[in-house]
């Protein structure tokens, strides 16, 4: 455990790891197999306690702690595990006649030592997740969780070190003065969560040492309700996905366009989802988290002004709770509609049509995920096509994140780089090009002394 450590020990810690890389204990399969059974045995016998932990930091209720963290830990350790031999095989490719007698194949090689960088919201995932395919891939990694989520840092600062092979792994807690001092020191790889105006420090700094980085950032991701939806379902889909961790999720629906006839029904339909989901008195639901602290809190309710309040627009300054709110006249201007609203508030904007929906969305930076509710072919596949964002979900919010193999990840403004399943294990691996030439028979064509008929012959060969 390094709680103790000072930025001045950074150094040492970073060499030590090095030097565990050096000696090649990452190296065989069956050690990293270990460290992923590991991993699974710190969450499985510390479920309690990482729970108890996310009720102290979020207020997460416990089906949210297995649904929005453990289990897609879980689910990820097992699709790691089973393809580990079939990732770091050599990946044999195809040799051109130029090259024969010739083999070609792609060696994935761990990077070294890494840095993993996490946010507050989902805050056990989005350490682990990542860890899980850089250890699977062969690399030493030193974790830093956010200090935002003060209690599951320090949970994952006592149990990592104890379970997970600490030649390998350590972790640092802090704040920003740590972590300007961690993000000296040079890395092999940084996967840094959290917001852009942070990513660009990181890759600024990342940039003295050309330590490549993944940025895993956030942005608003649009929702659209398409005419003729089946608007109960959306209304469900789309109110589970912003109410989950009180609407604190990177991939949460930040906005809803739909057409003037559809808003009224459509909120009408939330109303009555919220109703069953949560009862008349949300405040004091215990299925509904609470937001991380009183800064987010007053960012959050300063957005209840603007527009109307539809749906909601109760909140508990003790309990820092705030009811999920459906807004509707708010413009594209209002700084609810300019910044992502990374909690429970949800504008719902009209448009006119669905050709002016893809405007307003293409219009502004790539979202890290973007949402139709449709049952119209031709506009999911004008969608599915037309809109750049990290993930696109058709009639449902956030069920991408269940499929291991789809991998994870920003484009522009939202981020760079993806993990998840194998695009993890690829991100945190080298992929080595290797050729390997055979001596006979040797064809002269390439030496010197050029002629005319090698030249004829190169251009047959391609
Ligand atoms: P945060 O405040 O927890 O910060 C993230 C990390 O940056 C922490 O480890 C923190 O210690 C570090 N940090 C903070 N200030 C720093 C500084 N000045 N210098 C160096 N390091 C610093 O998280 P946040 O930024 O509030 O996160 C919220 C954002 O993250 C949202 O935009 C959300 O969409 C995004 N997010 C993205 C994902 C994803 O997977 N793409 C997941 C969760 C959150």
């Amino acid at each position: 455990m390094n709680e103790a450590l000072s930025p001045s020990e950074y150094p040492t810690l970073i060499a030590d790891l090095r030097a565990g890389f050096d000696a090649g204990i990452t190296r065989p399969l069956a050690w990293r197999r270990a460290q992923l059974d590991a991993m699974e045995r710190m969450l499985r016998e510390n479920e309690p306690a990482i729970g108890n932990a996310l009720r102290r930091d979020l207020g997460k209720p416990p089906q949210e702690v297995l649904l929005g963290e453990l289990s897609l830990v879980y689910s990820e350790i097992r699709h790691a595990r089973r393809r580990l031999k079939r990732w770091t095989k050599p990946r044999r490719v195809h040799t051109p006649a130029v090259g024969q007698p010739g083999k070609s194949w792609v060696q994935p090689e761990p990077l070294g030592v890494v840095l993993i960088m996490g946010a507050w919201n989902y805050p056990v995932q989005l350490v682990l997740s990542p860890l899980i395919p850089a250890l699977a891939a062969g690399n030493c990694a030193l974790i830093k969780p956010s200090e935002i989520a003060a209690n599951v840092s320090a949970l994952m600062a006592r149990l990592i070190p104890k379970y997970l092979d600490g030649r390998a792994v350590q972790v640092v807690e802090g704040a920003v003065e740590e972590t300007t001092e961690l993000l000296k020191q040079r890395f092999d790889h940084i996967l840094y969560t959290g917001g852009a105006a942070v990513g660009k420090i990181v890759m600024r700094a990342a940039a003295e040492h050309l330590t490549p980085v993944t940025l895993e950032l956030g942005g608003k991701s649009p929702c659209l309700v398409d005419e003729g939806a089946d608007l109960k379902s959306a209304a469900r889909r789309i109110v589970w996905g912003k109410c989950l961790n009180a609407g604190q999720t990177c991939i949460a629906p930040d906005y809803v366009l739909v057409s003037a006839e559809q808003r009224a029904p459509l909120i009408e339909a939330m109303a009555e989802e919220l109703r069953g989901m949560y009862g008349e008195d949300l405040l004091s639901s215990r299925d509904y988290a609470k937001i991380i602290n009183r800064r987010h809190f007053d960012r959050l309710c300063g957005y209840l002004g603007q527009g109307e309040i539809a749906i909601g627009g109760r909140f508990d300054e003790n309990g820092q709770r705030i009811e999920p709110t459906v807004l509707t006249g708010v413009q594209p201007s209002d700084p609810v509609m300019q910044e992502e609203v990374f909690g429970p508030i949800l504008p719902v904007l009209e448009v006119r049509d669905f050709d002016e929906a893809m405007a307003f969305v293409m219009q502004r930076d790539k979202p890290l995920a973007a949402y139709l509710f449709s049952r119209k072919k031709a506009n999911v596949d004008c969608f599915v096509h037309a809109i750049s964002a990290g993930n696109v979900c058709i009639n449902d919010t956030l069920m991408f994140m269940s499929v291991p193999e789809l991998p994870f990840g920003g484009v522009g403004m939202s981020g760079m780089g993806q993990y998840h399943g194998k695009a993890g294990f690829d991100r945190f691996s080298h992929l080595k090009a290797v050729m390997k030439r055979g001596r006979f028979p040797e064809i002269p064509v390439r030496f010197a002394p050029y002629s005319e008929f090698k030249m004829k012959l190169l251009r047959w060969l391609g």
